[in-house]
């Protein structure tokens, strides 16, 4: 009997943020659409190997993890390329990495305004500009911004958040205008408030109240939406929420 061929079979996804939360269910998402994964992180990479090794037991795709901050242009630039010739060519860009460093306006630091910008906005900007000269060589590619419903509405206590996640957005319209051409496409999700380790300790039932489906999110529902935009092959510079109503 013929085996069925999976929508992203022979394609690679490279996961920035994909050895935990939103970042980890969207690599087993997009492993289990057929996908070949590479997963970027920070931190010492046994998450991240832990995670390929699941998905490659799991759903039978090559994985491989890199340690790599996104914030440092030289080190993404040598990142992409290693992943470019482990893999063969990269053909899904999740930019997924992100950080918080909250604090009211009046007592930010510096440091954690820069801080949150280069890992949540340049980081990304790194990554899409090295992938994007392999994109074109190849004819096509899919960039996907994980952006937060905060760079839409805002956030009291989180300029430096919500500036960067804006920004994001900003970035994945520009850059959806000027690739599409070429069979690039650029989109970005919103997720609303997810369980993961970056919103723990905040207090569920006050959030969920406020959230008109009445719960936070998780992050098998926002790798849902990172699958649709992987193969929805008519859709570039939108961005999708997924947050219960929130931002609505
Ligand atoms: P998380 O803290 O669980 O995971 C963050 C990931 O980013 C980790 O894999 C970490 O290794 C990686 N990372 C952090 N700094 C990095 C750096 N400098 N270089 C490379 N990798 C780095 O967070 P999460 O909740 O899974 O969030 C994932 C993304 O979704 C983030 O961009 C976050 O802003 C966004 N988001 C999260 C929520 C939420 O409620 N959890 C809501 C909206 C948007």
């Amino acid at each position: 009997m013929l085996e069925s061929v999976k929508p992203l079979e022979g394609k690679t996804a490279l996961i920035t943020g994909g050895s935990r939360g939103i970042g980890r269910a969207i690599a087993r998402a997009l492993a289990a659409q057929g996908a070949d994964i590479a997963v970027v992180s920070s931190g010492n990479g046994q998450a991240a190997a832990d995670v390929c090794r699941k998905i490659a037991g799991e759903y039978g795709v090559r994985t491989a993890h890199y340690i790599c901050d996104v914030s440092d242009f030289e080190k993404t630039k040598e990142t992409v390329g290693n992943v470019r010739s482990d893999f063969g060519g990269i053909g899904i860009l999740v930019n997924c990495a992100g950080i918080t460093r909250d604090g009211l306006i009046l007592r930010m630091k510096e440091e954690d305004f820069d801080r949150v910008v280069d890992v949540n906005l340049k980081g990304a900007f790194n990554m899409i500009r090295h992938c994007s000269g392999i994109f074109l060589r190849q004819r096509g590619g899919c960039i996907i911004n994980i952006s937060s419903v905060v760079g839409l509405t805002g956030n009291a206590g989180q300029a430096n958040y919500a500036a960067s996640k804006a920004g994001l957005i900003g970035l994945t319209k520009a850059v959806a205008r000027e690739l599409a051409g070429r069979n690039i496409r650029c989109n970005a999700i919103a997720p609303g408030f997810i369980g993961t380790d970056m919103t723990e300790g905040i207090d569920t039932d006050r959030i969920s109240a406020s959230v008109p489906l009445g719960r936070i999110g998780c992050p098998e529902e926002v790798a849902q939406a990172a699958v649709y935009l992987a193969e929805a092959a008519y859709v570039t510079g939108t961005v999708l929420t997924v947050d219960g109503g929130l931002a609505m």
